[in-house]
């Protein structure tokens, strides 16, 4: 990667401590760009192997809402949460400052330490500084009480081209301070002072902060260029589903408020005259007949009818469908699927028989399995998915297993698929971070990055996909390309909204076919072994040549 490359900054809003690590490992992994990760955590204690809690945690942190996480990593315990900007530049100092740059880690948290003091200056704090050999900058450090404002914490990769950097720095704005001087010892240290900008008397919102470390940032890893997409700065509790505010079945979500807020006032009208590029081949054969047929005698659901696909009657006469288990009903209200939100019944225990009886039936040797979210359900029917594919393996040993699924609220969960390895693991991050609100209020940017990280960790060939025509702008999309890339993903589908009706979020615009061969041509460039982007491609369209395209 050339040192020019602009520093590609993410505002990524509050990402529990756990999300924000397997995206970070995703980036240090595979990531060939500089990234900066801003964000807020929810209320977390963090503490690394050698931390002595019995001294040093003051509290039950469930008592007081956090939650309690160890690290791989040196020191004693620490908090992070609301009101404290943490910042992970996941950076490469070769390709920085070649095979001269930073030699150590204490040379390169000197650099991080610089950031925050000049951002610190900008903001009106112009005596904060170092405290000897105590990481982190302080307030008065040299005077007769310093306090410290920001903690530091870094790790260095290894690698002769790429010694790529992650964990960062956590900037007291307006945090809540209790959670350090009542609940815990910070860094096993008793007389630890700690303050906030606010405490310090500068009134700035985070917003305002992340604009000052942006620039400062993008002139130590980007030569003064940044890249910057954010998720929408509020999200409030009536965004999301009934069910993931845990109420049951309720009321419709504000969609168009949402959007707006976005930043996308306008749109299509539904009676719009579609482009010729999208209108689809449509011819109903005795074969598109004979998987009806199936599907219909086994009382199984597709996503190509439920949503109603536009590519039925191509994918149907070549004998694909994408089977959708676990219910019609989902628990989420994303704005652009047709799919039902109600209370879903519990898992149908013969419904993987019945699934691989019809991929036998089918002769299929790709099959691909969805499913809708079910924040109902404590594992979010991951068990019930593996249970598909291991019926599927038992009556069709050589078909292969592409699982489409929800992002199961982040949860420990996804790892009871994970071991069960399909052939491709596909989760769709569906747009570009500033509309993620106002189109899938109940999922999140950085959580579905975390999944796909999770994934490709785990050497899964690993997928995603996005529609496009949302409102979205094109350097928002090479920039969700460049996140895709940048934990590993090896299969991309790019596509356009179609409204399925007027409850649904407008379309924008009509995506020209030449925007979606930029895209595949972007996105191949970044190292994506497979990128399909046309008007009419969907998350499983044409899913066994993307997976044979992409090796591994
Ligand atoms: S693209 Fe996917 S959802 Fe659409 S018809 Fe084909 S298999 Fe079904």
């Amino acid at each position: 990667m050339p040192a020019t490359s602009p520093l590609q900054v993410r505002w990524l809003g509050r990402v529990p401590y756990r999300e924000a690590l397997a995206l970070q490992y995703g980036i240090f992994n595979h990531g060939h760009q500089q990234h900066l990760l801003l964000l807020e955590h929810p209320h977390v204690f963090t503490y690394g192997p050698s931390a002595d809690l019995a001294n040093n945690l003051l509290c039950d942190p469930a008592q007081v809402g956090a939650d309690l996480v160890e690290v791989q990593r040196g020191g004693d315990i620490t908090y992070h949460g609301p009101g404290q900007l943490v910042g992970y530049p996941l950076v490469n100092l070769v390709a920085k400052h070649g095979a001269a740059g930073p030699a150590d880690t204490r040379a390169y948290v000197c650099s991080v330490e610089q950031l925050v003091i000049d951002v610190l200056a900008e903001c009106g704090l112009t005596n904060s500084g170092r405290l000897g050999e105590f990481p982190g900058v302080w307030i008065d450090p040299h005077g007769d009480s310093p306090r410290k404002i920001c903690a530091i914490g870094v790790r260095i990769g290894r690698g002769a081209t790429d010694r790529r950097t992650m964990h960062g720095f956590a900037l007291n704005v307006t945090t809540d301070l209790s959670f350090m001087r009542e609940h815990i010892v910070p860094c096993g240290i008793a007389d630890y002072a700690v303050t906030s900008l606010r405490e310090e008397g500068v009134e700035m919102t985070m917003q305002e902060v992340v604009d000052v470390v942006e620039r400062l940032a993008a002139k130590l890893w980007g030569d003064g260029e940044s890249d910057r997409c954010d998720v929408a700065w509020r999200h409030r509790p009536e965004d999301l589903s009934a069910f993931s505010r845990g109420e049951g079945a309720g009321k419709p979500v504000r969609m168009l408020r949402r959007l707006d807020s976005a930043g996308v006032s306008s749109g299509l009208t539904i009676s719009a005259r579609k482009p010729e590029w999208l209108r689809p081949r449509v011819q109903h054969d005795a074969s598109v007949m004979r998987v009806k047929q199936t599907i219909r005698d086994l009382d199984l659901v597709t996503v190509c009818e439920e949503a109603g696909c536009p590519n039925l009657s191509e994918c149907w006469s070549q004998g694909t469908a994408t089977f959708m288990v676990l219910g019609k009903d989902c628990t989420r209200a994303c704005g652009f699927c047709l799919v039902d939100t109600h209370k879903p019944a519990a898992p149908d225990v013969g419904e993987p028989r019945r699934v691989a009886q019809a991929v036998q039936r089918m002769a299929l040797k790709y099959a691909v399995l969805t499913m809708v979210a079910r924040d109902d359900l404590d594992d979010g029917g991951m068990r019930h998915v593996v249970d598909c594919l291991n019926e599927i393996r038992a009556l069709c040993p050589a078909t292969q297993i592409e699982t489409l699924i929800s992002d199961v609220k982040g949860s420990d969960a996804l790892e009871i698929l994970i071991a069960a390895r399909p052939d491709v693991l596909n989760h769709n991050i569906e747009t570009v971070a500033r509309l993620q609100r106002a189109v899938r209020p109940s999922a999140g940017y950085a959580r579905s990055l975390s999944v796909l990280a999770r994934s490709r960790r785990a050497d899964l060939k690993t997928k995603s996909g996005m529609i496009v025509g949302m409102g979205e702008t094109t350097t928002e999309v090479e920039a969700t390309l460049v996140d895709l890339a940048s934990v590993g993903v090896q299969i991309v589908t790019i596509g356009q909204y179609l409204r399925p009706t007027t409850n649904h979020l407008p379309v924008a615009r009509w995506v020209e076919p030449a925007e979606f061969d930029h895209y595949r041509d972007f996105g191949m460039s970044l190292g994506i072994g497979h990128v399909q982007s046309s008007p009419l491609t969907r998350s499983s369209y044409h899913a066994r040549e993307a997976s044979e395209f992409a090796a591994i």
